[in-house]
């Protein structure tokens, strides 16, 4: 029986690939997700810190710029002071070398003071304008003094100042200023009527605006001549109730505020607000909208982080002045930097969005992932190989036996014309010898099997011959019976027929048998007819044959025999049983005898059972005749 197996194609090397493939697909997985989890952390980490630091820096950096401009002011205070209390005299000569009127009624200082000239005293100047409204009177002795002491002071200690700083300035409680600025003429260029003394910052140190005497910060301005942002600080100086003068120092904002209010391409940015919620400095600034910046008030922001922020800061942001705050801003999934200066009150922060961080993380996990499938495929790759190449090899040796011990050539195995690889020291190796082993017994089988087979045929075509032979032959006397006969009859009668030979058929009788019988007994009868039988063997040609035609009756054919010789021949038999002198008391020739009558062919026979009936007439003649005698 054969069976027959639904047979979906499908090798073990796919198998065992995909196999590892799906498996290990789930191990990269799940390796790509610890490693994304462990680098949003760690990066998170870092970037905090980061934050942290870079906030912490620039408020330190940018605090000493204030710092050193209030202690330039301080150092600026006391020289004035020094001098204004000291009994120094400004003549109106002196204060006229300085200074002229101009066309428009304006008081200015002389341009050499700006390009650069020595003082009588061997100072050199230069970088100097100074500016007084055509308002405001100059015939003022202790006006005049401040301006020219100012000037002294000014043209004294703006140089060494200037690495730091762009400009120092002194304004006076009058419409009057100088300024020590390299880079501009301004005394010369602000208009005649300019109202100094009105303007904001200046304004604001007058005694009636700052009955405390406090040092001011104006507010961060873009400087159109310098294309700067500035932020001025300003000291008033007093003696007793009188207000003196006002240094100043203009700071320029324009690094710090650009560079902090820029975006960077890793996603983080900064922006700067006052404590009191006016923005100062952010990205979403266009170029053109510098002028409000610094003038924006938190209702007027319409930057839903900054708003959000603000609120964040107010509830977050304790006094201390010293630690940047870091404050995570779940609405915008950004965390933000907080630090703070302490004066100007202003807050710098920095926006670190978290998607920054989640990006770095997922480039991290893929680049695990991806890592993660080359080696997979490598693998993959070696494994497919070595089971192509080991495996399967060996496998398809295995098949090719299998599929010759099913068409039953189990020699190719066994006798190995199929080479099955039994060396190999693992299971391929032990399902080999296994087969190749099965393949012997099979075979030895099988030739088993064949051996017997061909035994018993040979003894059963034997049993065959005998049976046949058998049914030929007269059980009692071996010699050939009536079936024989009728066989041989009809084959010599077509060939006499075809005259291709001719034949003589004798009938023989034994003579009073029954009475033999009767007198010694059927088994010696049986006996009589053996004896009977062999003599006529012995008595015919090789090429005549005797019949047992029934009962104690013969029948000879002589096979192309001449009637003489055949009258002859049957006289010996006659004469032969005769002289085996067997007894027979009840015959009259006190032996056993036999009666004959033989027939020869001629043409006028129709068929066999003619010539018998002739041969059967002159049988009954010899009876007649007294037995013991042959009638042709
Ligand atoms: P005849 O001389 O006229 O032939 O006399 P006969 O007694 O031989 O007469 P017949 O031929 O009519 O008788 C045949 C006898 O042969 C009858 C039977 O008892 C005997 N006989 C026939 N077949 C056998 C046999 O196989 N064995 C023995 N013992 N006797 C047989
Ligand atoms: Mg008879
Ligand atoms: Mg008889």
């Amino acid at each position: 029986m054969k069976l027959n197996f639904k047979n979906k194609k499908s090798s073990l090397i796919n198998e065992v690939l995909f196999k590892i493939f799906y498996i290990s697909i789930g191990i990269v997985s799940i390796i790509a997700f610890i490693s994304y989890i462990s680098v949003y952390e760690s990066e998170k980490n870092k970037r905090l810190e980061e934050l942290s630091s870079y906030v912490s820096e620039k408020v330190r950096v940018n605090s000493e710029i204030f710092k050193l401009a209030e202690d330039n002011l301080k150092i600026f205070q006391k020289e004035f002071m020094k001098l204004y209390s000291s009994d120094i005299k400004v003549t109106e000569d002196e204060f006229w070398s300085y200074y002229f009127v101009d066309s428009q009624g304006a008081t200015r200082m002389k341009r050499e003071y700006f390009d650069g000239v020595y003082t009588k005293d061997g100072n050199y100047i230069y970088g100097m304008s100074s500016f007084i409204g055509n308002n405001q009177k100059v015939d003022d002795a202790d006006f005049q003094r401040r301006l020219v002491l100012s000037i002294k002071v000014l043209s004294k200690l703006g140089p060494a100042w200037t690495n730091r700083f762009p400009n120092v300035s002194v304004a006076f409680p009058e419409n009057a200023g100088i300024l020590f600025y390299p880079g501009e003429p301004w005394g010369l260029k602000a208009k005649a009527d300019l109202p100094m003394n009105e303007l904001g910052v200046i304004k604001s140190v007058n005694k009636k605006d700052n009955p405390d005497r406090k040092s001011v910060w104006s507010g961060l301005y873009y400087d159109e001549t310098a294309q700067k942002w500035t932020i001025t600080y300003m000291k008033p100086v007093d003696f007793g109730d009188k207000h003196l003068i006002t240094p100043g120092h203009d700071i320029y904002l324009s690094d710090l505020v650009e560079r902090l209010a820029e975006k960077r391409d890793d996603g983080t940015y900064n922006f700067i607000m006052r404590k009191d919620g006016y923005l100062i400095a952010h990205p979403n600034n266009p170029e053109e909208e510098k002028k409000w910046i610094g003038e924006l008030s938190i209702d007027k922001i319409n930057i839903p982080l900054v708003k959000e922020a603000y609120g964040l800061i107010q509830k977050n942001v304790g006094q201390d002045y010293n630690k940047v705050k870091i404050i995570e801003s779940k609405a915008y999934d950004s965390y933000l930097a907080v630090g703070e200066m302490k004066e100007p009150k202003w807050y710098l922060i920095r926006v670190l969005p978290m998607g920054n961080i989640r990006n770095v993380a997922h480039l991290a996990a893929i680049n695990v992932f991806i890592e993660g499938m080359v080696i997979l495929f490598t693998i993959l790759f070696i494994v497919y190989y070595v089971m192509k190449y080991q495996g399967e090899r060996h496998l398809m040796k295995l098949r090719q036996a299998a599929e010759a011990v099913g068409r039953g050539e189990y020699d190719k195995v066994a006798e190995g014309e199929i080479e099955l690889p039994v060396e190999l020291k693992n299971e391929i190796g032990v399902l080999s010898r296994s087969f190749y082993d099965m393949s012997i017994s099979i075979k030895n089988f099988k030739e088993n099997l064949e051996g017997i087979v061909e035994e018993r045929t040979k003894a059963l075509e034997k049993a065959n011959n005998d049976l046949m032979k058998l049914s030929l032959l007269d059980g009692l006397t071996g010699i050939h019976n009536r079936r024989a006969f009728d066989k041989s009859i009809n084959g010599v009668f077509l060939e006499a027929k075809m005259k291709l030979g001719t034949f003589s058929v004798m009938m023989i009788d034994i003579d009073f048998f029954k009475s033999y019988n009767d007198r010694y007994g059927h088994a010696d009868g049986d006996e009589i007819i053996k004896k009977v039988a062999n003599t006529f063997k012995d008595n015919i040609r090789k090429e005549d044959r005797v019949f047992r035609y029934g009962g104690e009756e013969f029948i000879v054919i002589f096979n192309n025999l001449e009637i003489n010789m055949a009258k002859e021949v049957g006289e010996g038999i006659i004469k032969a049983i005769q002289n085996l002198n067997i007894p027979h008391e009840e015959s009259p020739y006190e032996v056993i005898t036999v009666s004959a009558g033989i027939t020869e062919y001629n043409n006028t026979f129709n068929s066999p059972e003619e010539i018998i009936k002739a041969a059967d007439k002159k049988l009954y003649v010899a009876k007649g005749k007294g037995r013991n005698c042959l009638e042709i």
